[in-house]
C-alpha cells in the first residue's frame, strides 16, 4: 500500500519508449522534474498523475543547437516567449541561442543580460552562444563563467553587429576556448570569396537567387571547413561545423573525423528537403538562405551522411522574418533565414514514415548526439533515470499540412508552405511539466531555464 508521501509525481504509462538503441512498450516515472525510473507499466510506482500515451511513442525533447531567437534588439521578427512557444509545439525542449543580437552576445555582461531577459519569457531550456570576435578574446573565459554555454564564430559575415575575425585571432582565440573546454560553433565560409563576388555581380546588374548561389559557391563552405578543421587539430579546440549545406564538404568532414579531429556537424531539413528546384514554390527569393539551399545533387549525399552519422545531428538555424524583409524584388535586400523550431520534428518524422531513417535513428541526431556534443548528455537528450524529465510524445499517425499562418513566430514565412507531413508531437514535458498538450502551450512563460548562469 503507498500513501501520499511514496507517491511520485508523474507516471507517463502505456507509451513505446524510443532511443537511438531501439523501441520498447514501457513507461517512465517522473519525480521532482527529474526521470526516476524506466520500464514496464506494471513496474511503475504510484502516481500522483497519471499520463496514458495511448500507444504513442515516447521520446527525449529535441535539443537544437542553432536557433536566433531575435531579442535583445530585434523583437519585431520573435521573442522569447514566441519563439519558445513554437519550439514547445515543435517537440523541441532546449535550445543553443546564437549570440547576433543587439547588442550582440559579446561580453559576460551581454550573455547575463540576455539569461535575464530569456528567463523570465522561456517555455522551455536554453543556452546562449558567446560571440568570438577580434576585439573580444579578454571577453571569452568571463563570458563562459557568465553562462554561456558555447562559442560562435562567423566565418564568411557581412553582419557588422558579428564581423568575421581576421585568422590570427581565430587561431589565438581557439587556443584559448580550447582550455575553457567548449565548443565553437562555426558558419564556414570564405569571407573574402563572398565579399568579392558579391561585389562582381553587382557590378554585372546580377540580383536574383542564382546570383546569391554564384555568391555562396561551393568552394567558399569546402575551403572555410577545411581551414577550421586544421585550426581544430593545431589547438585542440572542439568545433561545430553549423548548417553544413554543400556533399562536396562531406569528404573534408570524414577525413578531419578519421585524423581525430574533435569535429561535430549539424545540417538543417531546408538543406535535406529543398534544391533550387523549388524555388518557384516557395516564392524565388523567399528561398534565400546562408549558405544557400544549393542545385539538386547535394540534398541526398547530405541525408545519407546524416543517416550514417557522418553529420552528427539535425539543428534548424531557426531564423525568422517578417513577410515584408523576405518578399523583396531584389536578392541583396531579401533577408536570409527562415524560422525552423516548430517545423523540424514534423518534417523529419515523416522521413521516418516514408521510411528513410528509423525513429531511433531521429533520437540519435535531434536528442543524443547534440546533447554529447555541447556536454549536456546524459541530463539532456536521453531517457535515463536521474536526468531532466524532458520528454515528448509523437503520433506517428498525425497527418497535417505545414502553414505559416498557423505557426507561432512572429516572422512566420516558410519554404515549407504547403508541405504535408506525417508525424507530430502531441505532449512535450520539459523537467517533468506539460508545457505542451495537443498542439495547445499550457506551460507558463519563465518555466524554462537557462543550462547555465544566473536563473
Ligand atoms: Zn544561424
Amino acid at each position: 500500500m503507498s500513501t501520499e508521501a511514496d507517491m511520485v509525481d508523474l507516471v507517463i504509462a502505456n507509451g513505446i519508449l524510443v532511443t537511438p538503441d531501439g523501441m520498447a512498450p514501457g513507461a517512465v516515472a517522473i519525480d521532482g522534474g527529474r526521470i526516476l525510473a524506466i520500464g514496464t507499466d506494471d513496474a511503475m510506482p504510484q502516481a500522483r498523475r497519471v499520463i496514458d500515451a495511448g500507444g504513442h511513442h515516447v521520446i527525449p525533447g529535441a535539443i537544437d543547437v542553432h536557433v536566433h531567437f531575435r531579442e535583445p534588439g530585434f523583437s519585431h521578427k520573435e521573442t522569447w516567449a514566441s519563439a519558445t512557444a513554437a519550439a514547445a509545439i515543435g517537440g523541441v525542449t532546449t535550445v543553443l541561442d546564437m549570440p547576433n543580437t543587439n547588442p550582440p552576445t559579446a561580453t559576460a555582461q551581454a550573455v547575463t543580460q540576455k539569461i535575464a531577459l530569456a528567463s523570465s519569457q522561456a517555455l522551455i531550456d536554453f543556452g546562449v552562444y558567446g560571440y568570438l570576435g577580434e576585439d573580444n578574446i579578454a571577453d571569452l573565459a568571463p563570458m563562459a563563467r557568465a553562462g554561456a554555454s558555447a562559442f560562435k564564430l562567423y566565418l564568411g559575415s557581412d553582419n557588422p553587429l558579428v564581423p568575421c575575425p581576421n585568422d590570427g585571432a581565430v587561431l589565438d582565440a581557439m587556443a584559448e576556448i580550447a582550455k575553457l573546454g567548449l565548443r565553437l560553433t562555426v558558419h564556414a565560409e570564405n569571407t573574402g570569396i563572398l565579399r568579392w563576388r558579391e561585389a562582381r555581380l553587382r557590378a554585372a546588374g546580377r540580383d536574383d537567387l542564382e546570383a546569391h548561389l554564384e555568391q555562396h559557391a561551393d568552394i567558399a563552405t569546402v575551403e572555410a571547413v577545411s581551414r577550421i578543421a586544421l585550426f581544430s587539430e593545431w589547438t585542440g579546440c572542439k568545433v561545430h561545423i553549423a548548417h553544413e549545406s554543400c556533399r562536396h564538404s562531406l569528404p573534408l568532414i570524414a577525413d578531419a573525423k578519421r585524423r581525430g579531429v574533435d569535429l561535430t556537424a549539424e545540417t538543417c531539413p531546408h538543406y535535406l528537403l529543398l534544391s533550387t528546384d523549388d524555388a518557384e514554390r516557395v516564392g524565388g527569393n523567399a528561398l534565400r538562405v546562408k549558405p544557400p539551399v544549393r542545385g539538386a545533387g547535394h540534398a541526398g549525399p547530405l541525408f545519407d551522411a546524416l543517416s550514417s552519422g557522418l553529420i552528427d545531428m539535425i539543428s534548424t538555424d531557426h531564423a525568422p522574418y517578417l513577410p515584408d524583409e523576405k518578399r523583396q524584388a531584389s536578392i541583396w535586400r531579401t533577408a536570409p533565414g527562415f524560422p525552423g523550431v516548430e517545423t523540424s520534428m514534423r518534417l523529419m518524422l515523416t522521413q521516418v514514415a516514408q521510411g528513410r531513417i528509423g525513429l531511433p535513428d531521429y533520437v540519435r541526431m535531434a536528442c543524443e548526439a547534440p546533447a554529447r556534443a555541447f556536454g549536456l548528455y546524459p541530463r539532456k537528450g536521453s531517457l535515463l533515470p536521474g536526468t531532466d524529465a524532458d520528454i515528448v510524445l509523437i503520433d506517428m499517425a498525425a497527418t497535417s499540412t505545414i502553414k505559416a499562418a498557423e505557426l507561432h513566430s512572429i516572422g512566420n514565412v516558410t519554404p515549407f508552405e504547403g508541405m504535408a507531413t506525417t508525424g507530430a508531437a502531441v505532449m512535450t514535458l520539459v523537467r517533468g511539466h506539460v508545457v505542451m498538450d495537443a498542439g495547445r502551450i499550457v506551460g507558463e512563460p519563465g518555466w524554462g531555464r537557462p543550462l547555465a548562469g544566473r536563473g
